[in-house]
C-alpha cells in the first residue's frame, strides 16, 4: 500500500454502513477520486467537514488494489459554507458538480476545469445562478472538445441559427432537432462559453427559456458522448448528495 495525497473538491458524499461514507473527489491531477472515510462521528467535525459535498480540502489516502481508496486524513481548505444558506445556490452548484461526474474520469488531468470550478463557486452567491450554471456547462463541453461555436455552419459558410449536439448549423442544414438561437441569443452563448472575465458575465442577461434551452442542449451532448440511451439515466437537475 502506498500513501498519496491529493487536493480536492468533494462532489458527492453517500453514506456507506456504519459512521463510513463514500466521497467522489475531483482533483487537479487525478480527475475524479473515490475514497471511504471510517470512524466519522459528531466529535470527529473535521471528518464531517471533509466528507461533505464542495469541501475543498488536502486529502491523504491510501492506495491499495480497489480503486477505492482509503481516507487517512486531510485538512479542509475551504468548505464553501455560504452557498449552504440558499437552497438554489446549493441546487445550482449540485447540477455543475453532476455534470462534472457525468464528463470527467478518473486518472484524467484537467487543472484548468478544476480552477474554474472552483472559481464559480466563489463568485456564485453574488450572481443570477442561472448565467453561471449554464456558462459552467458551456465551459465544461469546450475545455472537453465538445462544443464549436465557429461561426459558420458545419455544412457551408453562412451564419449559423441552430445547434444540433453542440455543432452549428445555418437554417437550411440544420438537422430536424436542432435548437434554434436567435441573433441576440447566439451573442448570449458565446459570451457564456468565452468570457474571461465574471464582469464580462455580469452584463449579460439569460431568459428562462435561454437557460433551459442551454441545459438540454448540454444534457443532449453529454448523453450522446456517453452513448447513453435511457433518457432518465441522465439528468443534469436531480440533486447529487
Ligand atoms: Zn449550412
Amino acid at each position: 500500500m502506498t500513501t498519496e495525497k491529493a487536493e480536492g473538491l468533494v462532489l458527492r458524499t453517500l453514506d456507506y454502513k456504519d459512521r463510513q461514507k463514500i466521497i467522489t473527489l475531483f482533483t487537479p491531477t487525478r480527475g475524479l477520486i473515490s475514497l471511504i472515510i471510517k470512524g466519522i462521528t459528531r466529535k470527529k467535525s473535521h471528518l464531517l467537514t471533509l466528507s461533505s459535498p464542495f469541501t475543498q480540502g488536502e486529502y491523504h489516502f491510501h492506495i491499495g488494489r480497489s480503486e477505492l481508496y482509503t481516507f487517512k486524513d486531510g485538512t479542509p481548505l475551504a468548505t464553501h459554507h455560504n452557498l449552504r444558506s440558499d437552497l438554489s445556490l446549493i441546487e445550482t452548484a449540485a447540477t455543475m458538480a453532476k455534470a462534472l461526474l457525468l464528463t470527467q474520469l478518473p486518472g484524467k488531468s484537467t487543472p484548468a476545469l478544476y480552477a474554474l470550478i472552483l472559481a464559480y463557486l466563489k463568485e456564485l452567491p453574488n450572481f443570477n445562478p442561472n448565467i453561471l450554471s449554464s456558462s459552467f456547462h458551456l465551459k465544461l463541453l469546450k475545455h472537453d472538445g465538445l462544443l464549436s461555436l465557429s461561426p459558420h455552419c458545419a455544412v457551408c459558410n453562412q451564419k449559423p441559427t441552430h445547434l444540433f449536439l453542440c455543432e452549428p448549423y445555418c437554417q437550411l442544414h440544420a438537422p430536424s432537432r436542432s435548437h434554434p438561437f436567435d441573433e441576440s441569443e447566439w451573442e448570449t452563448l458565446i459570451t457564456l462559453t468565452e468570457a474571461r472575465s465574471f464582469a464580462a458575465l455580469k452584463k449579460r442577461s439569460l431568459s428562462e427559456a435561454l437557460h433551459q434551452k442551454i441545459s438540454n442542449l448540454v444534457l443532449e451532448k453529454i448523453k450522446c458522448e456517453r452513448g447513453d440511451s435511457n433518457p432518465h439515466e441522465v439528468s443534469l437537475t436531480t440533486p447529487s448528495r
